[in-house]
């Protein structure tokens, strides 16, 4: 199966839900015409390096053996080891890895990190496991990935359903099996075995500072500025938070069960995160409820879908009346509705971008790593924001001189990069 999706786009074919890896080549062939990148050079980034699939049985607490399939998709390391998360999901797929690993390499780009992109998982319910189950098969999947991974070739990091703990797991095994203690293998880990202060609230912080910037940009004041935010995990929490304590309005916050909508504006800190409480949002007082669709149709400032992909499609986008869209997180808005919001002036601060503080942070700890020395957590903030002011700026600049969609200059400032990576370096042989 996995050789399949080397070739071509999935046999579907179907539109309706666009799968992750059609919206990222129709938005590389969407990019690649603003640009003067070797049209070999495209064909060839259309095209993940490799996809890995590999087979990870576990005993289940009861004694019976469970076989789950494992995936790790490398799409390029031009400039540098394949970085990117794992997910545990059941809708996990190669083809949606090729497509989130294509994005991380445009991310890495973005953000001018030394990395390339790459994306993987095992095809679970996170929530049909115990702690020890999740553990056990955590073990045998880093093992049975041994090979393709390492703190030079391809760094794995959380993504949906895994956490620090995952990390921790993931390189415990790693670790012993090669003979020496190698924290460099994963990022998101805990600080106190190598992972950094700062990591795991850095994708939701990245998105309010592109957000703000954003807000700034298109001449709005933060403080009366009104923000809905879909999702209440580390990113849309830590996004909604940040922004709510810079003085902007969040007025609706949801978790998978609805929103919770308050048109003076909810106490985001009085909300528990996914982390702090599952699934907890709905039981917190607000004046009003609404469904996880109608949060996006609200008549807002700003929306951040910061929940899971495909939220935005050509069903909804002629809905949506929020005046600006952060992408918190990965894929929300379908190639399709990205040109409904064009059409309608509605710019769409692209995941590549606002999310990109996760992976840069990743980058901080894989530097701290191979230095054994650890950062404070104001250099990271401070650091990421530098980071995250210069690829916004870079991006802007972009936007401003060719006339294009945010995700289009996002695009160009990173197929720019490894594209001449790809001339310097040249085919071999
Ligand atoms: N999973 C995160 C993302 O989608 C982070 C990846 C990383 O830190 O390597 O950006």
């Amino acid at each position: 199966m996995a050789i399949n999706m080397l070739d071509g786009l999935n046999s579907d074919g179907g539109t309706e839900s666009e799968s992750a890896l059609e919206t990222a080549r129709r938005q590389l062939t969407e990019a690649a015409a603003h640009i003067n990148v070797d049209d070999g050079i495209i064909e060839r980034l259309k095209h993940p390096t490799r996809v890995v699939e590999v087979a990870v049985p576990l005993k289940r607490d009861d004694g019976t053996v469970e076989v789950f399939t494992g995936i790790r998709a490398q799409h390029d390391d031009v400039r540098g080891p394949y970085k990117g998360g794992l997910r545990y999901h059941p809708g996990v797929t190669a083809e949606e890895c090729i497509g989130l690993s294509m994005w991380m390499t445009w991310k890495c780009a973005v953000m001018d990190l030394p990395f390339g992109g790459a994306k993987g998982g095992i095809v679970v319910n996170p929530k049909d496991l115990s702690t020890a189950e999740k553990e056990r098969l955590t073990r045998r999947f880093a093992e049975e990935i041994r090979d393709t991974i390492g703190p030079k070739r391809d760094i794995p990091a959380p993504d949906m359903g895994t956490d620090a703990q995952t990390m921790a797991w993931f390189m415990d095994a790693y670790s012993m099996q090669e003979g020496e203690t190698t924290p460099g293998v994963v990022t998101g880990k805990p600080p106190v075995i190598g992972g950094s202060h700062g990591r795991e609230e850095a994708p939701g912080r990245s998105v309010a500072i592109i957000a703000r910037e954003a807000i700034r940009h298109y001449d709005k004041d933060i403080e009366e500025t009104t923000i809905a935010v879909q999702g209440f995990g580390s990113v849309g929490a830590n996004a909604a938070r940040l922004l709510d304590d810079w003085g902007a309005t969040v007025v609706a916050v949801s978790d998978v069960n609805g929103a919770v909508y308050d048109t003076n504006g909810l106490d985001t800190h009085a909300i528990a995160t996914h982390d702090e409480q599952p699934e907890a949002v709905m039981r917190h007082g607000a004046p009003n409820t609404l469904t996880n669709e109608e949060l996006l149709e609200l008549d807002v400032d700003v929306v951040i879908p910061a929940a899971v992909g495909n939220v935005l499609t050509e069903e909804n986008a002629n809905d949506v009346r929020a005046d600006i869209i952060v992408e918190g997180a990965n894929g929300p808005t379908t190639f399709a509705a990205d040109a409904i919001f064009e059409e309608r002036g509605i710019p769409v601060i692209p995941d590549i971008l606002a999310n990109a503080g996760g992976v840069t942070v990743s980058y901080f700890e894989w530097l701290q790593d191979i230095n054994r020395r650890q950062w404070s957590l104001e250099r990271v903030n401070n650091e990421l924001e530098t980071e995250m002011l210069s690829a916004w700026n870079d991006v802007r600049q972009e936007v401003e001189a060719g006339d294009t969609s945010w995700r289009d200059a996002a695009y160009i400032v990173a197929l720019n990069r490894v594209g001449e990576a790809k001339t310097a370096r040249g085919l071999w042989p």
